[in-house]
């Protein structure tokens, strides 16, 4: 519950800590915050004028999630329902978390954050937002930025700039910005990309549209499933209590997980094999896979995407779904001409060419007057950086569920702050360690690793790297949930006001 210090909080005033954005990210690290720091004083700030982020901005038929919300949900709120689970009922749990811990009385909504500024000589972050209500500009000031804002522009997706697009004359846009009044009923629809969006998209398309086309670059792997937990169903129904089904439930599915990634890596010939078994379940004997479902890329160096009951390889079976693997020559007036020369015709277009990457919200950051260009600080773990002190950055999982990390870091920061206060200390950096001078600065994504399109388009705007896990961003949730909880706050990398604390604790055990 939210303590007296924290209900005081009022815009244009101080607080302890600000957290940017509402979404699943910005409410769990209020959570962690109210539970484990209870006389902080914190406030959100959230541009739109409700939460949910992500699951709030897309409205294209059949919007869901791709993980279970086993492990999508938060840790301290169990998930009973589906595995798979729709906007809706993701904002409806959002909801809850909200109301049950009275984080509402913090959240600004409607403030757009437009600058962010430390000042060393006050050791106090200054933000600068728009009220959008009334065009006010507010200030806060606030001892730790949290930043949970996400990873790409909600305003503007990302549209490839195809030649010709001004001779379409049917209805063009991009499923980021689909209009849930848009009708479909009867018509030709196109949908040009092939990720977990498309996925979702086609198979809700397909039960009213005349017919479907997803035009894809280059095919994804699909992994198809029915939308149920056995496990969950099973202790259901024999009484056990649901905090204990959602404890074991993400045990087993993390378990599972972690053994598939491990397979992805050893052995990816064999689960392509068994992704393939899944689809024929779905899609009969005969399916091809050549040249529609056979990935270029590794399993597992971008997001598998989810297709419950096998629903888009049904739609294909069912003659309401026609795949082509080209690349666009040109838009034409009624629709697409490939490189290969095929035209394909049709009323609406879908782009679901995925983000416009937003690293920290694109919101220009200064510290000392100073502006911080990301790309020349290194990154500590993927959540700080160094020369930008006291600010924490939120960047979840691709593999697993991004909100496993939202939990994981919170407890981080929480300790933190409570370390931060046993010390007395008002500012911590983290910083290069004397074995780190020769270290080799690197991208911050690892190609190998993972390497979806809109990171890899925006390199340059990312931090980058070092090559000791401390300066990696490893995307590894079953390596960070040992590594984290055992982090040092009194290693060599922490600098606190200014000091290197383990100087400190060496020199006194020494004497
Ligand atoms: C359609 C879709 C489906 C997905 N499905 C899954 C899934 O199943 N599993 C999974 O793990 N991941 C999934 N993801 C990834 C997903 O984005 C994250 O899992 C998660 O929802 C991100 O939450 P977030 O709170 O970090 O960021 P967001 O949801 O992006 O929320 C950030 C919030 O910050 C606010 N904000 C940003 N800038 C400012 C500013 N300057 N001032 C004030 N407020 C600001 C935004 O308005 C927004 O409300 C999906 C993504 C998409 C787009």
């Amino acid at each position: 519950m939210a303590t007296a210090a924290q209900a005081k909080a009022e815009t244009g005033t101080h607080v302890d800590v600000l957290i940017v954005g509402a979404g699943i990210s910005g409410i769990g690290s209020a959570y962690h915050l109210q539970e484990q720091c209870p006389d902080k004083s914190y406030v959100i700030l959230e541009m739109k004028e409700t939460f949910g982020g992500t699951w709030e901005t897309h409205k294209y038929p059949g919007v869901r999630s791709d993980s279970d919300l086993y492990t999508f949900g938060y840790r301290f709120k169990p998930w009973v329902g589906a595995p798979i689970a729709s906007a809706d009922e993701i904002l409806k749990y959002m909801g809850e978390v909200i109301e049950e811990n009275a984080i509402d009385q913090h959240i600004r909504y409607g403030h757009r954050i437009n600058s962010c500024s430390w000042s060393s000589e006050d050791n106090l972050w200054t933000v600068r937002a728009t009220r959008q209500s009334d065009g006010a500009d507010v200030t806060f000031t606030c001892n730790f930025l949290w930043m949970c804002q996400g990873y790409y522009n909600h305003e503007t997706p990302y549209v490839p700039d195809w030649p010709g697009m001004d001779n379409y004359k049917g209805r063009f846009v991009h499923a980021q910005l689909w209009d849930p009044e848009m009708d479909y009923t009867g018509k030709r629809v196109l949908v040009i990309g092939s990720g977990a969006t498309a996925a979702t998209v086609i198979p809700a398309f397909a039960e009213k549209a005349e017919h479907v086309t997803m035009l894809q670059r280059s095919p994804t792997y699909f992994f198809c499933s029915e939308n149920k937990n056995e496990l969950a169903d099973r202790l259901r129904e024999i009484g056990i209590d649901e905090p204990t089904i959602h404890r074991v439930v993400r045990a087993q599915i993390m378990y599972d997980q972690d053994a598939m990634t491990k397979r992805c890596q050893t052995e990816p010939d064999a689960v392509f094999e068994e992704l393939k078994a899944l689809i024929r379940h779905y899609a009969g004997e005969d399916f091809e896979f050549e040249p529609h479902f056979t990935p270029k890329y590794r399993v597992w160096q971008q997001r598998l995407a989810f297709c419950p009951e096998g629903d888009v390889f049904k739609a294909a079976v069912e003659g309401k779904l026609t795949v082509v693997t080209d690349t666009i020559d040109t838009f034409t007036e009624k629709g697409v001409r490939t490189s290969s020369g095929e035209e394909i015709e049709a009323d609406i277009i879908v782009a679901a060419t995925g983000f416009r990457l937003s690293v920290l919200g694109d919101i220009p950051f200064e510290v000392d007057g100073k502006a911080v260009d990301w790309h020349d600080t290194i990154n500590y773990r993927g959540m700080m950086f160094t020369g930008v002190p006291n600010l924490l950055w939120v960047f979840g999982y691709f593999r697993a569920s991004w909100t496993l990390r939202v939990d994981m870091l919170g407890d981080f920061v929480c300790k933190l702050l409570n370390h931060m206060d046993e010390l007395g200390a008002k500012r911590v950096d983290v910083a290069l360690r004397e074995e780190d001078k020769d270290m080799e600065i690197l991208p911050w994504i690892e190609e190998d690793n993972f390497n979806p399109n809109y990171l890899m388009r925006d390199l340059d705007k990312l931090p980058r790297r070092g090559n000791k896990p401390e300066w990696r961003h490893n995307q590894d949730y079953w390596a960070e949930r040992e590594q984290i909880p055992a982090i040092d706050l009194d290693a060599e990398e922490f600098v606190y006001d200014g000091m290197r604390r383990a100087n400190v604790v060496e020199t006194r055990e020494a004497g």
